[in-house]
């Protein structure tokens, strides 16, 4: 509403400038021709009368006869000291007076004057000029004329220059009390529709039409309620799937304890029990060690990206599970066909293929083996993980990247799986831009292929 007013405000005084501009410059307008021609009126008749070799009350009636018809009111000729020779107005009264009108004592001094009023649609104009025989001053000429048509003229212009502003004006103010209010009602929606968000009510949508800055707004918020509730979503369901798997190891050790302490148990039994309260307590380290890990990966990447080559990263990561695959009889072959410069967080390549070795050799096996193929397809570096274990199950590979998912619980569960690996790998690859897909037989193996754009400088240098 306020914008409103200040709108209003504002046109109106820009009108009210106009309006008063527009008739001061019409007046002045009527005001230069009006004199012009009075003047030249004036002086026409003075070069007539003074031509004139006598000055009297006959001769100048004869010499200004003709300006009778020149719309004159009246007509006054003066000697050199203001006494009126002839009046086209009560010719007898005052022939022998002196006139002593300001404009005649002011031509007397040898100017042209001319004034010029307006009222009750009648235009007065007086004017008056000097009168010179041989360079010397005889007289004045005085002339008055009453306008009535260029009086009602110039009204009806200044009426007609008012009604249009006070149209303009009424136009304006109904405009600006639409927009105002349309404005306001659509502000309103949005600010109703943020504070429900703001209570927590992410299903609120504002829906606004048109193709304004406010409809881009609302669409704005829109989506930002969106992603507030799904990330909320996601938050929720990470809190109840973390503390559900923190639940079973505490569990544990909790039953472990108790059994401690409820029975008399001999060493041997108490140290089995003590070794499995350690197992449950590292494997709740490992887990909280994942969660950690996810939930700095949705952070902001702490790392900068560098340009490297892939298959160093395999050499390192192989080396470090070596041991865990002989202890599982497991072959690890290398089959680097073409490796490529890609840009990526250096740690997060590693995380990613150790986690899916690792996978590669702990759902394999015993004497299998676990196949690392890197080569070049198109613009891309492809990497393939391939074991010959017991593969996923159709219904399984859809969610095997979901957050605390496990297809054999139990198994997993004895090979120390939290079911956060995946997980982490996909949101790594996904922070380094590449892709990542799987493709399993039961039975027969699983194959994890990681796609990444292959760095190319010229692209860079653009
Ligand atoms: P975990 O810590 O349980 O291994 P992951 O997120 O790494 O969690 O894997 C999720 C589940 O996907 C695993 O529990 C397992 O059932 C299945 N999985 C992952 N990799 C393989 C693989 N190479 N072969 C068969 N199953 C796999």
């Amino acid at each position: 509403m306020l914008y409103a007013i200040i709108y209003v405000v504002i046109t109106f005084l820009a009108l009210l400038f106009l309006n008063i501009y527009s008739s001061k410059v019409s007046q002045e307008l009527f005001y230069n021709s009006k004199e012009a021609s009075m003047i030249q009126k004036c002086k026409l008749a003075a070069t007539q009368i003074s031509s004139l070799d006598a000055l009297n009350a006959n001769t100048v009636a004869d010499a200004v006869a003709d300006f009778q018809d020149l719309n004159v009111s009246r007509m006054i000729i003066t000697d050199q000291r203001g006494k009126a020779i002839f009046d086209t107005d009560e010719v007898a009264t005052l022939t022998t007076q002196y006139v002593l009108f300001p404009e005649i004592t002011h031509a007397l001094s040898g100017n042209d004057v001319f004034y010029w009023n307006f009222n009750d649609g009648i235009m007065r104009s007086t004017a008056a000029t000097p009168v010179y025989a041989y360079g010397t001053l005889i007289g004045c000429v005085y002339m008055i004329e009453y306008d009535r048509s260029q009086g009602t003229l110039f009204a009806t212009l200044q009426n007609n220059i008012f009604t249009l502003t006070l149209l303009l004006e009424i136009v304006v103010i109904f405009y600006s009390l639409i927009f105002s209010n349309t404005y306001s009602q659509r502000l309103k929606r949005i600010m109703t529709s943020i504070q429900t968000v703001r209570k927590g009510d992410y299903t609120q949508r504002i829906k606004l039409h048109g193709r304004d800055e406010l409809t881009q707004l609302g669409n704005e918020i829109d989506n930002l309620t969106q992603k507030l509730r799904i990330s909320e979503e996601k938050r929720s369901r990470f809190v109840s799937d973390a503390s559900h798997e923190l639940k079973t190891p505490l569990a544990s050790i909790k039953l472990l304890t108790d059994s401690i302490l409820q029975n008399d148990m001999d060493t041997e039994t108490i140290r089995e029990f003590v070794t499995d309260i350690g197992n449950e307590a590292e494997r709740l380290n490992r887990m909280s060690q994942k969660l950690l890990t996810l939930s700095r990966i949705d952070g902001q990447p702490e790392h900068a990206f560098e340009v490297t080559l892939i298959s160093p990263t395999i050499e390192q990561v192989v080396r470090m599970l070596n041991r865990y695959a002989a202890e599982r009889e497991i072959q690890i072959v290398k089959n680097i066909i073409k490796d490529s410069p890609i840009l990526i967080i250096e740690d997060d390549l590693y995380q990613i293929l150790f986690n899916l070795i690792e996978n590669g050799l702990k759902y394999n096996k015993a004497n299998g083996t676990l196949t690392v193929t890197l080569e070049q397809e198109n613009q891309s570096a492809v990497i393939r993980i391939a074991d010959t274990g017991e593969g996923i199950p159709a219904e399984s590979i859809d969610h095997i990247f979901e957050r605390f998912y496990r297809v054999d619980k139990a198994r997993s569960r004895s090979t120390g799986g939290s079911g956060l690996g995946l997980s982490i790998v996909r949101n790594l690859v996904e922070r380094n831009n590449g892709s990542i897909s799987v493709r399993s037989e039961p039975g027969n193996g699983s194959v994890f292929t990681v796609i990444f754009s292959i760095f190319d400088a010229a692209e860079d240098d653009r």
